[in-house]
């Protein structure tokens, strides 16, 4: 097994550091993109909402309009029966009499059941009618929390990015202290894999991947010297206690 960086010397203090920074930035940035999302999300619901209200509106009028044309047809049959109780008087035989009694009889019959309909179709309404109350109670409720969910994600983002910014400054400190010859490598490691670039030796082990690392390795480490993950490449670091 070769050294990969040979006898660069770079203290387990820094990495270890250096390691603890690339976690905080990753956490502070993972929980600054959960925001708008979380908002995403709401919206979402709100939307759903909303279209709720909408639908329950035009329930409500398909079933006016129904309500509406059963009407008409009622006042057209009741200005039917009207028409032919007037005939009544001037029918010119029994026959006739009899036709027009049973024409009044079966469109009474007729609007008795429209009658029952409509009644059915106008309470129907009513219940719609609470029915979209309800949705749009549920629609200000959610546009509340909506706006609320808003305003904590805006607060928590500033507070997340001067955090951010503190670990930064905290970050560009610790990466002038890495020795020259190592740099350009962490660099790259670093903008390709972020806090995986930097792994602990845990019981002789890559803290990052677990691998079993030769003595040769472990004696390096001692000693202070840059080396790399045989495995995953990664900067290994003695962990230290404190
Ligand atoms: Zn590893």
């Amino acid at each position: 097994m070769a050294k990969t960086v040979s006898a660069i010397e770079i203290s387990a203090d820094l990495l270890q550091r250096l390691h603890r920074i690339h976690r905080q930035i990753n956490d502070l940035q993972g929980q600054i993109d959960r925001g708008p999302r979380k908002i995403a999300a709401g919206e979402a619901m709100v939307q759903k909402c909303r279209q709720a209200v909408v639908d329950a509106g035009d329930t409500i009028k398909r079933t006016s309009l129904l309500a509406d044309q059963r009407q008409k047809q009622l006042a057209e049959r009741e200005d039917r029966i009207e028409t032919l109780r007037g005939k009544l008087n001037a029918a010119a035989s029994n026959r006739e009499y009899d036709s027009f009694k049973e024409q009044i009889a079966a469109d009474e019959q007729a609007n008795s059941v429209l009658s029952d309909e409509i009644l059915e179709l106008l309470e129907r309404i009513d219940q719609l009618e609470l029915e979209r109350q309800q949705r749009q109670t549920e629609l200000d409720q959610r546009l509340g929390e909506q706006q609320q969910l808003i305003a904590e994600v805006e607060q928590q983002s500033t507070s997340l990015k001067h955090d951010l910014a503190t670990v930064q400054a905290e970050r560009a400190e610790a990466e002038a202290l890495i020795p020259a010859g190592a740099r350009a490598e962490y660099n790259r490691l670093v903008s390709a894999r972020g806090e995986e670039a930097l792994a602990p030796v845990d019981n002789e082990t890559c803290g990052g991947c677990y691998q079993k690392l030769t003595t040769q390795f472990i004696n390096q480490i001692m000693l202070n010297q840059l080396v790399r993950c045989p495995n995953c490449n990664a900067f290994l670091y003695r962990r230290n206690a404190g």
